[in-house]
């Protein structure tokens, strides 16, 4: 039969959702190929059932991503439209508002999210409107990388290893040349209205300062860190004081940039020579790990909530509010974890490395539940993601999958006399300390008076003294641990 003429004219909706951008975006690709006129949408969905409430460093984040993402879809002749509410409602809404013969998306592979575009997908079609997903945020999907039982991996190594089998990643497709837009009247709310920034106060300075939201601030930092990080990227990426890895993690979260094109802007360059094989491969190991967290989370989608290991639900917990209160203020007595927290408060960010150290200080010597950490970075990091906070602050903890083992203690002197050497990150983020030398800089309380006094530091008034004894709070994580294994 041939082909109605007239169906072409119905429009198709582009539902943007974690992929807020116009490159490798296969889902604005089909609809611009399918003839159409396009109407993009994106849903600022707070409240359906089991869709977690975004933090307030992401908050700001989305609000920039929206705004640039608008400055792009209009260079190519079309407009974002927002809406708010359930997500089902208001796209169900506006395929009857613009009367839409097809709905394309980008697939997510969360419990809630997979709920909402399921039920969906089923009414739409059975409403005669065609419906495609794609697949385009993650490089390998859940369904795709199994045991050979059929089952999900629980150990990175082997996933890896046989996520990389499975074949080399597609290559990113080209962000279209022009969007033939829907030029009907689309109601769009404001994106002021939704009041994402900060207002009273304004505390997002530092953010401001730091970050260029966006696909073209995601495609610039990448470029640098090709030109400066990545030539050392193995043998750096774990000192905070050097700018030695990408940043790109909240470009990626919201999808500014897709793994396929940071993929390809990086694994060729393993064969040029120019840059060793092994800082590639370790990079490309990381971003293998965010790939591991994504599929953890499909699989078990109460990651963010319940112990991956159920061993670990006996486990004896210390509630005390006021250590999480100094842990949170970077007011611990340890520069390294001060420093690591007060730059997540001024950023929004935070060192992979001293993001493990800070955790383990929490959970190990402060004995406090791993969720009331995973809460605080969810609210205050500006990657804050579903899958990757929650995996890895369960692998601190050694409640997770692949995890390291709780026994293991991060002791941060130690951990900050090898990654910080110099001293120069706790300096920047904790300058009440930054005249004294570095052989006392990261424990202050053993340096002598006369250091301390030429240095202005007065411990318990100008800096805190420590908030626990790093032994004492060792051997009790201990305890407590092996009140564990007896349960097991
Ligand atoms: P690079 O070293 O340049 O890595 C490139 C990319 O790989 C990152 O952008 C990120 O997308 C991915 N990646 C790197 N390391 C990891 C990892 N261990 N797990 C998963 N993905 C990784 N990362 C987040 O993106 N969001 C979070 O909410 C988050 N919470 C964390 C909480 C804790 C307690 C810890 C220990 C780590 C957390 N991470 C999180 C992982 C990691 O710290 C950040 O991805 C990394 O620091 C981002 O910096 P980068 O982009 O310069 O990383």
């Amino acid at each position: 039969m041939p082909a109605d003429p007239s169906v072409q004219h119905r429009s198709a909706i582009v539902w943007f959702r974690d992929d807020l951008r116009v490159a490798d975006h296969p889902a604005l690709t089909a609809a611009v190929d399918s003839g159409r006129p396009v109407v993009c949408v994106y849903c600022f969905d707070q409240v359906s059932a089991d869709v977690r409430r975004l933090g307030a460093a992401s908050l700001w984040w989305l609000h920039h991503a929206l705004a640039a993402l608008d400055q792009d879809l209009a260079a190519l002749g079309a407009r974002l439209v927002l809406r708010r509410g359930p997500a089902g409602d208001a796209i169900r809404a506006l395929v009857r508002e613009v009367d839409a013969g097809a709905v394309y998306w980008n697939r997510r592979y969360d419990a809630a999210g997979i709920a909402i575009d399921s039920a969906l997908k089923t009414e739409l079609k059975a409403g005669g409107c065609e419906v495609k997903s794609f697949h385009a945020n993650v490089l390998y999907e859940p369904q795709a990388i199994r045991t050979q039982t059929g089952g999900p991996f629980r150990v990175f190594t082997p996933f890896w290893r046989a996520a990389r089998a499975s074949g080399v990643p597609r290559r990113p497709l080209p962000a279209p040349v022009a969007i033939a837009g829907f030029d009907g009247a689309v109601a769009s709310d404001a994106l002021e209205d939704w009041r994402l920034l900060p207002t009273a106060p304004d505390w997002a300075g530092g953010l401001r300062a730091t970050w260029t939201p966006g696909a073209a601030g995601a495609q610039s930092q990448l470029a640098r860190f090709i030109a400066d990080g990545l030539p050392n990227y193995a043998d750096e990426r774990d000192r905070p004081d050097l700018p030695a890895t990408s940043r790109l993690s909240p470009h990626m979260r919201f999808g500014e940039i897709s793994p396929f094109e940071v993929w390809h802007a990086v694994a060729p360059l393993a064969l040029t020579g120019d840059i060793g094989h092994a800082h590639v491969e370790k990079f490309l190991a990381e971003v293998g790990w965010r790939e591991f967290a994504h599929h953890l989370l499909h699989h078990f989608p109460a990651l963010a909530t319940e112990n991956f290991q159920p061993a670990f639900d006996a486990f004896p917990w210390r509630a005390d509010e006021a250590f999480v209160a100094a842990w949170r203020k970077g007011l611990t007595g340890y520069p390294i974890i001060d420093a690591g927290m007060r730059e997540l408060w001024a950023t929004g960010w935070m060192h992979n490395r001293v993001r493990m150290i800070v955790a383990s200080f929490l959970v190990k010597h402060g004995l406090q539940d791993w969720r009331a950490g995973e809460a605080w970075f969810w609210d205050t990091l500006v990657d804050a993601c579903p899958a990757n906070n929650a995996a890895s602050w369960q692998w601190v903890a050694g409640s997770g999958a692949d995890a390291a083992p709780y026994f293991r203690i991060f002791n941060p002197v130690l951990q900050a006399a090898k990654f910080d050497p110099e001293g120069a990150y706790v300096r920047r983020w904790v300058p009440e300390l930054a005249d004294l030398p570095a052989k006392w800089l990261h424990e202050p309380w053993k340096a002598p008076r006369s250091v301390l006094a030429a240095a202005g530091v007065t411990l318990g008034a100008t800096y805190p003294t420590p908030i626990i004894d790093l032994d004492a709070g060792r051997e009790r994580a201990l305890a407590a641990f092996a009140t564990l294994k007896a349960h097991a």
